[in-house]
């Protein structure tokens, strides 16, 4: 097994690309995209293992920062999602509360200062978010942070770095031609592919990064879809690119806010901001979600000149492959499955197929069929967890529009998840709920969403040692909130200076 083949040139096939090429050096990779077929040209939020990614392929932070208009993304804040009211606000960031005794340090939390956010009170990155601050200072190693982190990108540019490292500097080979055609061996697996020029592409392996269009994993293989809509609702987004002034603050977070049937992402770049509003077209049409969306850019994007703007559609199925790899098939990305984007799990989902398929990567033909089920067995367990932690979101809102009493209704809540619910009335979310490696949302997540949102923590007893945990989150707020520069002037120092930013241009001219 040597010849690997990627169909599709998205942000799935460059990073897969990059990652096997890295990780297995021995494989002979070729990556076809279709010149004519566009990428999606969204998904503009990491997680923290993109940090381990990017250093597996060898690209330096720095570079990778500046080509691709990057800032730093320490969480997701959720404003309007409990009543819509003027407070209603919460914070999910990426470092976890200090560890030990969960059910001890909500005890603590609530008896000494209830009112505090819970993330303000567990984590010292809440400070760092409300303050617009960096991770990290310049003179730390790459990827290092002083909290937990990952990036805001522009997808296009991250998909041409990929692109670029893989062909010059990991040596991926790039073919640029539509696959027409798929053809099979006796004993059903991929032999070759025909692209439109009337040649074939064979190979040992396949991955179909190809998007929604899933030419061969639904297209060839016929595998079927899964459905999720039931449970996650929305399937539409209008998306939009808003310029922002030179020197004008850089959020630390994705932020979410909720609408009447939906949500608005609100994504901050060096020299834009990424505005999205994500809604369900069962309750709400195209025209009254720009409105929303409009609105939104008017009120929190001063002197955003809104008649220049013309918001891009997308519409998506919500679900999931039955099975993800078949075969000497492995789907990776949208052709795998897509379910909202309201905790960016997509490109995460990516990032860790492809780790899953280095490290079992087929010597044999005889072995393939045990790692491809033990491969769609763990996937399968993610989508279902995935599918329930967002939902998580929605159950506990009290809004009162159709959408969100749709939301709450117990027919469409997971049975696992309103399993835990119910235990976590007794005891917080623990490793005793998600016990597996690597698991994409783990307790912590989960208690920052639950408390967050005002679900009422169990009473329990503390003792002085967890008092002063909470402390010294107090005290590393402070020590924080004092070293670490702003975003801004992070990531303006790494940037080459700005055409539009007049006083830069001067600046560099004086020099
Ligand atoms: C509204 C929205 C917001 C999102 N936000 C986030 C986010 O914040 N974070 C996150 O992690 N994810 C997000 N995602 C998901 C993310 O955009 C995708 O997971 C990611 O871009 C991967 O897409 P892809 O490469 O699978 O597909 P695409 O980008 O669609 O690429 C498909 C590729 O396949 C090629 N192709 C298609 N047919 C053929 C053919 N016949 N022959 C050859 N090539 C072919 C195309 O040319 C293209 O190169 C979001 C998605 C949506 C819809």
């Amino acid at each position: 097994m040597q010849q690997v083949v990627i169909v599709g040139g998205g942000t799935a096939g460059w990073l897969s690309a990059c990652l096997l090429a890295a990780r297995r050096p021995e494989l002979s990779i070729t990556l076809v995209e279709a010149p004519d077929i566009p990428t999606i040209g969204v998904g503009e939020g990491t997680w923290p293992t993109m940090r381990e990614t990017l250093a597996t392929i060898g690209i330096a932070e720095a570079e990778f920062i500046a080509q691709c208009d990057a800032s730093f993304k320490q969480g997701s804040r959720f404003d309007g999602w409990v009543d819509g009211g003027e407070r209603d606000s919460y914070l999910h960031p990426f470092t976890p509360p200090p560890s030990g005794d969960m059910a001890g340090m909500l005890a603590a939390w609530q008896a000494e200062a209830p009112l505090q956010p819970f993330a303000s009170a567990m984590t010292p990155q809440a400070v760092a978010c409300a303050e617009s601050l960096a991770p990290r200072q310049r003179a730390m190693p790459d990827y290092a942070g002083a909290l937990n982190y990952g990036y805001h990108l522009d997808a296009g540019k991250f998909a041409a770095l990929l692109k670029r490292h893989a062909t010059t500097r990991l040596g991926v080979t790039h073919m640029a031609a539509q696959v027409t055609a798929v053809a099979s061996d006796a004993s059903g697996n991929i032999a070759h592919l025909h692209l439109h020029d009337g040649s074939e592409l064979a190979g040992d392996f396949f991955i179909d990064c190809s998007g929604l269009a899933a030419v061969l994993i639904g297209g060839h293989c016929g595998v079927p879809w899964v459905d999720r809509s039931d449970v996650s609702f929305n399937d539409s987004a209008l998306a939009l690119q808003v310029p922002v002034k030179p020197g004008s603050p850089i959020a630390s977070q994705t932020i979410g806010t909720a609408h009447e049937a939906g949500w608005i992402w609100d994504i901050a770049l060096p020299t834009r901001r990424g505005i999205g509003c994500v809604f369900s077209s069962r309750f709400m049409d195209d025209a009254r979600a720009e409105e929303v969306l409009r609105a939104y850019v008017a009120a929190k994007v001063p002197g955003a000149d809104l008649s220049s703007l013309r918001p891009r559609k997308l519409t998506f199925s919500t679900g999931h492959r039955e099975r993800f790899w078949q075969g000497n098939c492995l789907a990776v990305g949208l052709s795998a499955g897509f379910i909202e984007p309201l905790e960016a799990s997509a490109i995460v989902t990516i990032e860790l197929s492809i780790k899953a398929l280095a490290e079992n990567f087929p010597r044999r033909a005889e072995t393939m069929g045990l790692l491809a089920d033990r491969f769609n067995e763990l996937f399968r367990y993610r989508w279902d967890r995935i599918v329930e932690f967002l939902k998580l979101h929605y159950v506990l809102s009290r809004r009162p529009e159709p959408y969100w009493l749709a939301q709450r209704d117990p027919a469409t809540i997971p049975a696992r998840l309103a399993e835990c619910l119910e235990l976590w009335r007794d005891q917080p979310p623990s490793a005793w709920d998600f016990p597996r490696m690597d698991e994409l949302f783990c307790a912590a997540s989960q208690q920052y969403v639950l408390y967050g949102m005002g679900f009422a923590a169990p009473a329990g007893t503390f003792d002085p040692a967890t008092l002063e945990r909470l402390a010294e989150v107090r005290q590393r707020s402070r020590a924080l909130a004092a070293a670490l520069p702003s975003n801004r002037t992070y990531l303006d120092a790494l940037r080459p200076v700005a055409a539009t930013d007049p006083i830069a241009m001067h600046g560099a001219a004086v020099k």
